[in-house]
């Protein structure tokens, strides 16, 4: 068994992009808004600001209280849309339910939307031509890339169907070749898919959904999960007993979570990039 090492991997990216920051000589700034008090949110936020600062990429939080209406978060949007120093802008989602996502989304600029979360970018994608694509889906692909892990040809079951996850995901593993069946909640004999498939990716967010029995021997397991469990951070799959199936597998903490917010990094220099060549 291979262990998918995301730590190792995302602090190469990011050590990469630090080098091409400062040798093309890239003024890159994010703005993150962040709206409300939630725990998880402000881990992201934390880490994503920590990992910027240290590639050379300023930042600029705009910290909201929940209580907040639409109205000026859609303002706000719109003023770091036409700031000239601003490379990137991040809605940290979950947004309280009184603020539509998707609208707060769509409004960000298609040449600031490092998330890739509006509209156009997820058509883009969807339609083969990715620009701006979901940092989690895109941190996945460049793991398994790492581990010169060839998908044509290889079933994957893909148990997510969120917006910000398996749909770009799903999109993703198709322009490799892979034959992807994609699961949620509705889906009858989920075993009877992970038994045959070549590579399992689960995101459903609890705590040892995939189990021993579900894998196949020498199966390929992306672990996107992640559940706190008396203040641990773990995984859907139980690793213990499936990483002695598995050919290849992420471990939760330090798989997919680190390859995320390279992920962030490596969309806004492309931005910077873009916008320094006109
Ligand atoms: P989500 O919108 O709640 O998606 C969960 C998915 O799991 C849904 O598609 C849901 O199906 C499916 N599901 C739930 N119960 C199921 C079951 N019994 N059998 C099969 N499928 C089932 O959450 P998300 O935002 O996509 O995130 C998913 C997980 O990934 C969470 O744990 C989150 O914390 C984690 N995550 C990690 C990273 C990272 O960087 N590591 C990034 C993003 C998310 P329905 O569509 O039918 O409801």
């Amino acid at each position: 068994m291979t262990l998918l090492d995301g730590k190792k991997v995302s602090k190469e990216i990011r050590d990469n992009l630090k080098e091409e920051i400062k040798s093309k000589h890239l003024k890159i700034k994010l703005a993150i808004i962040w709206v409300g008090n939630n725990e998880a949110s402000s881990i992201y936020v934390n880490n994503k600001i920590k990992k910027c600062e240290n590639a050379g990429i300023a930042t600029e939080l705009y910290h909201l209280d929940d209580t907040v209406e639409e109205e000026e978060v859609l303002r706000l949007i719109k003023k770091l849309n036409n700031d000239e120093s601003v490379t990137g802008i991040l809605v940290q989602s979950p947004l309280p339910k009184t603020i539509d996502e998707k609208k707060c989304f769509d409004l960000i600029a298609e040449n600031k939307d490092v998330d890739g979360f509006s509209s156009i970018s997820m058509g883009n994608l969807c339609l083969g031509n990715p620009h701006n694509v979901a940092c989690t889906p895109k941190g996945i692909i460049r793991l398994l890339e790492a581990y010169n892990i060839d998908l044509e040809g290889l079933n994957v079951c893909l148990i997510n169907r969120s917006n910000i996850v398996g749909k770009p995901l799903f999109h993703l593993l198709i322009a490799k070749n892979a034959t992807v069946v994609m699961c949620h909640s509705k889906t009858e004999n989920l075993a009877k898919i992970t038994k045959e498939a070549d590579v399992i990716i689960s995101a459903v967010g609890k705590p040892h959904f995939i189990t021993e029995d579900m894998v196949k021997k020498g199966a390929i397991v992306v672990d996107v999960g992640i559940s706190r469990v008396d203040g641990k951070v773990i995984g859907d799959v139980d690793f213990d007993n499936v990483s002695k199936k598995a050919s290849f597998i992420t471990p939760v903490p330090g798989g997919v979570g680190p390859m995320t917010i390279a992920m962030v990094l490596d969309n806004l220099v492309n931005l910077a990039k873009e916008k320094k060549n006109g």
